[in-house]
């Protein structure tokens, strides 16, 4: 089979390249922005040029909170068009079977209660921090559902909580919240100056190692009969605090961290349930966190003279 991957590129693109060569009786196409999404003839002489079997469609504008706030008409219009490229090709070049992105950040500010489970996408608002990134995924949502409704098409959302791994973005102003640390904490290093993070350090968040949500993908496309969406985290939910700890401890844990709790911690706990996924995938073995942690650090701090990371 023909597999072509969107945002081929990206941080799980990477770790999806690396995988392939583990399922090498198919043939894998990586593309990146060269193919520009949000254009519908550059769609359309995409999938003229590789006639895809399947589409894993990783593609999208991604930022934190600086982005979000800063470039809403890109944010909204930028991802639907890609969306809405991608899904209508798939269906108009016959692709049975494809895998899409979501993310729990796009999950109502306030569901109906914790944990969140898949039911709940749609129930209540997103939070206003990234409210059109957010919009635009649902959309994607309901645009899969409907093609598989109406279709009979298998167009699978997968919704992972925060990803981290090499080839992230560590742009300080753009970046998610474990490589914004890993970065400030170089700095800080270096500068010889305190760290200073806002908030109280008290809001818990989950992980997931983006090798492992490339694993996920994998085994949802080879494996995954349903089209119900899935949420996919780890049993890793820790607070900001201990995540800093860890960070820092990946370092040499020298220098020191100061909270400013005049900053706001976001909404506290978040958390999204793994019922659906371990029923699906009751084998999933993930990666050790402390060690995933040490080793993108590492790969931070190795590639920084080759101008390997964004930043
Ligand atoms: P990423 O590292 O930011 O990579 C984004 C990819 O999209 C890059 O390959 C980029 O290509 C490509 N791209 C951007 N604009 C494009 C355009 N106009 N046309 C074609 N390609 C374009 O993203 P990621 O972290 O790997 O995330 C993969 C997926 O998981 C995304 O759908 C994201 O929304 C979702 N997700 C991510 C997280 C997270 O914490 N990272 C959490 C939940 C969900 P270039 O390299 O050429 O720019």
């Amino acid at each position: 089979m023909r597999i072509l991957v969107t945002g081929g590129s990206g941080m799980v693109g990477h770790y999806l390249q690396k995988l392939s060569v583990k399922y090498p009786q198919h043939e894998w196409i990586f593309i990146s922005s060269d193919h520009d999404l949000t254009q519908f003839d550059a769609v359309e002489r995409c999938f003229i040029q590789y006639h895809p079997d399947y589409v894993i469609h990783l593609a999208a504008n991604v930022g934190g909170l600086y982005k979000h706030l800063n470039e809403k008409v890109r944010m909204f219009r930028s991802n639907i068009l890609m969306n809405i490229h991608v899904v209508d090709a798939c269906h108009r070049f016959g692709v049975q079977k494809a895998i899409f992105c979501l993310s729990t950040c796009i999950f109502p500010e306030h569901p109906p209660s914790f944990p969140m489970t898949e039911d709940m996408i749609m129930m209540g608002p997103p939070h206003p921090s990234n409210d059109n990134y957010a919009y635009s995924k649902r959309m994607l949502y309901q645009h899969c559902m409907n093609y598989n409704q109406q279709y009979g098409r298998q167009y699978i959302c997968l919704a992972p909580v925060n990803l981290f791994g090499k080839y992230d973005n560590f742009n300080l102003q753009d970046s998610h919240v474990i490589p914004g640390i890993i970065h400030k904490i170089y700095l800080a290093k270096y500068n010889k100056t305190p760290l200073i993070l806002p908030g109280s350090g008290q809001a818990i968040r989950q992980f997931l190692y983006a090798g492992d949500y490339a694993k996920i993908i994998a085994r949802t496309l080879f494996e995954y009969q349903d089209v119900k969406m899935m949420i996919c985290t780890s049993p890793v939910e820790i607070s900001i605090n201990q995540l800093v700890n860890k960070l820092k401890n990946a370092t040499d844990g020298s220098i020191e961290i100061q909270y400013d709790t005049t900053q706001s911690d976001g909404i506290i706990k978040k958390t999204a349930s793994n019922t659906y996924f371990t029923t699906v995938f009751p084998d999933f073995v993930y990666s050790d966190f402390d060690t995933k942690i040490k080793s993108v650090t590492r790969w931070f701090y190795d590639s920084l003279p080759n101008g390997l990371v964004r930043i």
